[in-house]
């Protein structure tokens, strides 16, 4: 087989290439972020159709490790890795669900939910920790001077590090902003035995102290300037397109905090045409939380220029960041993919859940906020009847049943629950329960 090849190189463009066993997270020319490039006129050697037939094969399938929907497309994501060396739980290959129902509420005939959430840790930031803990891996074996791996985080970076670093028996470390992680997320590095900290501070907190911990270089960053990450996440792209029969959809919409997944969804499609597997890109849309919504100022300024600001706090606490790392890559990202940018109040967030959730969904406020955006591009007219669309679902509804049960029972400060729905006390009497029913389902 051919050695297919990859390396770290500026965003900015300057001329260094670094080995992706290096550990370097900026350029060290300009400083700027650092993205991963393959060296295309390989892949190329390989016709579009060998390609999909080879990815159709492997998926689902039993080999080590190309089973997993990530490293099914190894050549595409971290080719120079040792087999022997990759951390998996057998991630991506999450189901693509029809949203007939709500997309006919909204007036829509084709929208498609991409139910990221499905995952080992519940959030779709488990394609990229695959990559980021492999590579670990096998730089230990390689003998670098690596002690644990670290990472600041809004709740789901940190469940993903910790789960991986607990498969491959290394070290982790996460920082994790007090009192703004749900139950679940708190729990899911401790259940792991990993070394939590809860630091009295905000996300954009923790990551300035977290890149201070691992400016020595014995302690290897996991957050997502790290782009080995966004190889693994890129994948989102390949999955979608793959499960609608390498059709592009028309739209997909992805909700934003630190802005790694929409630069990589951007990188996923870019590569498939640049491979010659699609021939038209589909439109971005990112969706912010208003309450935290930077990207959001810049585009409405056209991307003149970009503020960070003091995040406030959100139901969406995993978007709830004001210094996005990622944001020159989402700004080039959204400027060739006719991107737009949108945002959601808390009330409609919210509702956005609490409506999906009565069409047999279970979302989380960060799907919620796509699906708030959503409703307003279509109501606008900016999304047609026809278009199909794609909501990506990045976490599981079920790592935050506190804020759904405060939804339900009405507990959320300034917030109307239009589908608020409790559950009746009863006593056991069939007559008391007889009337209840006839009483409810006749309304
Ligand atoms: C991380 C995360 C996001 C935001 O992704 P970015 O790459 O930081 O923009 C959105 N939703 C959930 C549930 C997340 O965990
Ligand atoms: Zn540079």
């Amino acid at each position: 087989m051919t050695e297919f090849k990859a390396w770290f190189q500026c965003i900015n463009g300057c001329s260094g290439r670094h080995p992706l066993n290096e550990i370097i997270y900026r350029c060290p020319q300009c400083n700027e972020l650092l993205e991963v490039q393959h060296d295309m006129d390989l892949l190329k050697q390989r016709s579009p159709e060998e390609w999909k037939e080879l990815f159709s094969q492997r998926i689902g399938g039993h080999e080590w490790p190309y089973g997993s929907s990530v490293w099914g497309k190894k050549e595409w994501v971290c080719p120079s890795l040792d087999n022997k060396n990759i951390v998996s739980t057998f991630e991506g290959g999450t189901n693509l669900f029809w949203a007939e129902r709500l997309g006919h509420q909204l007036g829509l005939d084709d929208l498609w939910v991409k139910q990221c959430g499905m995952a080992h840790t519940g959030s779709f930031k488990d394609l990229g920790m695959t990559v980021l803990v492999s590579m670990v891996k096998q730089m230990i074996s390689e003998g670098k001077n690596i002690k644990a791996v670290a990472c600041a985080s809004t709740g789901d970076t940190s469940a993903a590090l910790a789960s991986y670093c607990a498969v491959a028996g290394i070290p982790a470390i996460v920082f994790l902003p007090r009192n703004k992680v749900s139950l679940t997320q708190l729990i899911q590095p401790i259940t792991h035995g990993v070394l939590t900290l809860s630091l009295d501070t905000d996300f954009d907190g923790c990551m300035k102290l977290v890149k201070e911990v691992c400016a020595n270089n014995d302690i290897y960053l996991a957050n997502s300037m790290n782009s080995l990450r966004i190889e693994g996440q890129k994948t989102i792209s390949f999955e979608l397109v793959e499960q609608f029969n390498w059709e592009v959809p028309d739209v997909v919409i992805v909700p934003g905090g630190n802005l790694g997944n929409v630069s990589a969804i951007g990188r996923g499609f870019q590569m498939l045409q640049e491979l010659g597997l699609i021939d038209k890109l589909p439109r971005l849309v990112c969706a912010q939380a208003e309450m935290a919504d930077p990207l959001y100022r810049s585009y409405k300024s056209g991307f003149k220029d970009f503020k960070p600001i003091q995040a406030q706090k959100t139901l969406a606490s995993a978007i709830q960041i004001g210094d996005p790392v990622s944001v020159k890559k989402a700004i080039k990202t959204l400027q060739v993919f006719d991107g737009v940018v949108e945002e959601a109040t808390e009330d409609e967030l919210a509702n956005a859940v609490g409506r999906a959730n009565h069409t047999g969904l279970l979302c989380c406020p960060h799907t919620g906020v796509a699906l708030a955006v959503l409703e307003k591009l279509a109501k606008r007219g900016e999304i047609r009847k026809n278009d199909r669309v794609v909501v990506i679902s990045t976490a599981n509804g079920l790592k935050f049943t506190d804020f759904l049960y405060n939804y339900h029972t009405d507990k959320l400060k300034g917030i109307n629950s239009e589908f608020a729905y409790s559950p009746i006390d009863l006593p056991a009497d069939y007559e008391k329960i007889r009337e209840t029913i006839l009483n409810t389902i006749d309304n």
